[in-house]
């Protein structure tokens, strides 16, 4: 094993020695950072910044977890192939001292506490790791002691949940200040005319998601109670109840995120049993979710992109974007505010051309006046997409002037359900959802 590997031809020790594997070293580096660099750009990487913010999200949007996870995981460990081959051929042998634990594991630390995802940090700490035993030596320290600093660092970084790159970004753009924060929604607050719109679909009436009779338990908690609801071709189906009643278990399971219930669930007469939350997406059901699952590490356009699966062209997204008065597609995901990110993900959806829609209270992070544009631009959702909609929202006003039917789920069963004004009259729906206020 200790045998000497002499470099290949040309980079060989022979002719210019060291200073020539330096140079041939460093063009590869630098070719790996700019190919590196335009996959960050692309959709791959994309993908992959969206698996490391939320799995969930990422399969909702029609991506299999697992192919972004294993990408990431080839391309990495073909650069730290090359790496390695760099490695015995400088060092001119292989052995297992150039590779030990404790080392990769200093390194490993190190590309945490910069933030090795970032190009220049990796440089930096490329530079670090180098130096940092190098200034020890200068004081004869033990070399040893260049692990303790990284890990101390790297507990420093993991409790603050922030890496020097993020830190150094985030310094910097308190320096810039201007154009600090998008505008948001409310900013766009003119009506949509509808009649200028290109297409208008109007409903066949055919039943596209039919759930039957679904239940799901939690132990003892029957969370969802031998739920049937229908989503007819292109209208907007409120799902209201109290806290706790089982709308947000509704959407996990017929999303398939939640894969053990009894009962079935159709779209469009094609049944969803057995299939994952990546393939139903595809089928065409597609969800937002209650809590905030959009990146921040990306541009508006770029997340829309990713979410679209190239079922809009750009000049689609722009529409729909300013359709719902979404900041421009340029605009980073991180200046936009929370409520207005949960409309970019509904926006996002949309221009996914799914057959089905669940909205998981989009309008949650809205004030009063954003609420009311928001419902108009919701109601028309199905003319001007072709696009079915399940809704769960709290704000009865909303539902009243969006929905036309009504489900309402109270502790895993359904209470009632129908035609809207109908539904909102019937006094047990009254009592469950507004308890002391009925007999107002
Ligand atoms: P809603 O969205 O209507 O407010 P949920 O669907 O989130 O309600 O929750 C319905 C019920 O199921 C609640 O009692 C909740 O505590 C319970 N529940 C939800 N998810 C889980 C889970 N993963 N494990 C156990 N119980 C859960
Ligand atoms: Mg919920």
């Amino acid at each position: 094993l200790n045998q000497r590997i002499d470099r290949p031809f040309g980079i060989d020790r022979s002719e210019f020695g060291d200073r020539m594997y330096f140079l041939f070293t460093a063009v590869v580096v630098v070719v790996i950072a700019a190919v590196v660099y335009q996959i960050g750009k692309g959709k791959l990487g994309g993908m992959w910044r969206f698996v490391a913010f939320s799995e969930r999200g990422t399969a909702a949007a029609g991506t299999k977890v697992r192919n972004a996870k294993l990408s990431a995981f080839g391309v990495s460990a073909f650069i730290g192939g090359l790496a390695g081959g760099l490695t015995v051929g400088q060092i001119g042998q292989v052995s297992s001292v150039s590779f030990q634990t404790g080392g990769s594991l200093g390194l490993f630390v190190l590309c945490i506490v910069v933030g090795a995802h970032f190009i220049d940090m990796a440089f930096f700490g490329a530079i670090l790791f180098v130096f940092v035993p190098e200034i020890l030596k200068q004081f004869g320290l033990p070399l040893e002691w260049a692990n303790v600093v990284f890990g101390v660092l790297g507990v420093q970084a993991l409790t603050s949940n922030s890496t020097l790159g993020d830190q150094i970004r985030s310094g910097l753009r308190k320096l810039k200040r201007h154009g600090a924060t998008a505008q948001p929604v409310s900013a766009h607050l003119e009506e949509v005319d509808l009649e200028r719109t290109s297409a208008i679909f109007t409903t066949t009436g055919q039943p596209l998601l039919e759930v039957k009779n679904v239940t799901v338990r939690f132990g003892e908690l029957r969370a969802l109670d031998d739920v049937s609801l229908t989503v007819y071709d292109r209208e907007v189906v409120g799902l209201i109840g109290p806290n706790g009643a089982g709308k947000s278990t509704m959407i996990d399971t017929i999303t398939g995120f939640l894969t053990d219930y009894e009962g079935t669930i159709t779209l469009d007469g094609k049944p969803m049993e057995g299939l994952a939350p990546d393939r139903r997406a595809h089928e065409g059901i597609r969800r937002t979710f209650q809590q905030d699952r959009v990146p921040s590490s990306m541009t508006v356009g770029q997340y829309m992109r990713l979410m679209a699966h190239g079922k809009s062209t750009p000049t689609e997204i722009d529409e729909i974007l300013s359709y719902f008065g979404c900041p421009p597609a340029h605009t980073p995901l991180r200046v936009v505010d929370v409520g207005s990110r949960r409309i970019v993900e509904v926006a996002a959806n949309v221009a996914s051309k799914p057959v089905v829609l669940l909205l998981d209270e989009p309008a949650a992070g809205l004030s009063h006046d954003e609420h009311i544009v928001f419902g108009n631009q919701l109601k028309k959702i199905p003319q001007k997409y072709g696009i079915s909609v399940l809704l769960i929202e709290h704000d009865l006003d909303l539902v009243r002037s969006v929905c036309s039917k009504l489900v309402v789920l109270n502790f895993g069963g359904v209470l009632a359900s129908g035609n809207q004004a109908e539904v909102l009259r019937d006094p047990e729906v009254l009592k469950a959802y507004m308890g002391e206020k009925v007999g107002e």
